[in-house]
């Protein structure tokens, strides 16, 4: 088990990548989730995904460094396992082979028998994937109070936007005083699968192995980064009564096909049906990539000023595939060429 010193060591050495890689600058810029592999690439470290079978991941430094994670799980595992080996690399430990008993131990574990070397890349992932500052960012941005974090759903677009699972981010909530215990428990206790079937409903696809995003107008700018067969619901307001439409056509350029498409009374509206809520769902089928510029437009003046616009960018590819990290193989193609 790692000492307190050592836990506050690794985390302390997390916010200095943090600041490094200047991570605050990058939420503000729309990236709501702390892009990990990323800064592996940036130490060159290779990153190889592997359909590891018993691991979870690996990190090696003999005689270079290089990090194995698994294909067999989805994103947000193959993150926090990232996470977890960059981890031992920043601290500069020994060679480790991490299986899922390692990386789902608690930072602050009672045993007294674990490797605190595993406790300490273990805080170092937490603190690298779920700081504080980055759950405050997604409050502001919303407009959630602490009091949100009470409802499930929320708690699940959170854990979405910092691509972390909604079971570590139940606990990163804990960590931080965000939510307390029994609220946690309360949490813990919720399946995600019944989260995405309310969100969607009707629309039920082959399977829940997909996640469902939640998109308002508080998401303007944002990086959308999930996995190819996700779902993302689009929720703004439409200013019917002046005949202006939401057009969502270019969401087909990106590979978002539009499955739903409908229109909600907005409850504080004084002038009945002036204004509406405007809802589509699009599903990616396999993966859907690309910037989207969404405007609210009066279909008869369509080249002129929209009354309002939306940006994102939308990366659905995940999770990553057999091989080196996306970006690890474009480098190598390039040198052989
Ligand atoms: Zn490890």
């Amino acid at each position: 088990m790692a000492s307190r010193e050592e836990i506050l060591g690794a985390i302390y050495e997390a916010g200095r990548l943090h600041q490094q890689y200047d991570s605050v600058a990058r939420a503000a810029r729309g990236e709501g989730r702390v892009d990990v592999f990323g800064m592996l690439v940036d130490r060159d470290i290779p990153v190889l995904f592997r359909p590891l079978k018993n691991l979870l991941g690996a990190y090696i430094n003999d005689p270079d460094q290089g990090v194995m994670v698994t294909t067999k799980l989805g994103l947000p595992v193959q993150r926090f396992t990232a996470a977890h080996e960059l981890g031992h690399a920043a601290l500069g430990h020994e060679a480790s082979l991490d299986d899922q008993e390692i990386l789902e131990r608690p930072i602050f574990a009672t045993e007294t028998n674990g490797d605190p070397r595993e406790d300490q890349a273990n805080a170092f992932a937490a603190e690298l994937l779920t700081p504080d500052w980055l759950i405050v960012h997604h409050m502001k941005q919303q407009g959630w109070s602490r009091d949100s974090f009470s409802d499930p759903a929320v708690v699940y677009q959170l854990a979405l936007r910092m691509g972390s699972s909604y079971l570590a981010t139940c606990y990163a909530l804990a960590q931080c005083d965000g939510i307390d215990r029994l609220t946690r428990d309360k949490l813990l206790k919720v399946k995600v699968k019944s989260i995405k079937e309310s969100l969607a409903k009707p629309y039920a696809p082959a399977d829940w192995r997909r996640d469902v995003w939640l998109v308002t107008e508080c998401d303007d700018g944002m990086v959308l980064e999930g996995s190819r067969s996700d779902l993302v619901i689009l929720k703004f307001r439409e200013h019917a009564g002046s005949g202006y439409a939401w057009q969502f056509g270019d969401l087909a350029d990106a590979g978002l096909e539009i499955v739903k498409d409908g229109r909600s009374p907005v409850a504080s509206d004084q002038h009945i049906g002036a204004v509406v809520f405007r809802t589509i769902l699009a599903k990616a089928e396999d993966g859907a990539t690309g910037y989207v510029n969404l405007r609210e437009m009066r279909p008869w003046q369509m080249k002129g000023k929209p009354l309002h616009s939306f940006d994102f960018n939308v990366d659905l590819s995940g999770p990553v595939t057999d091989g080196l990290h996306p970006s690890q193989r474009e480098a190598a193609l390039l040198e052989v060429a």
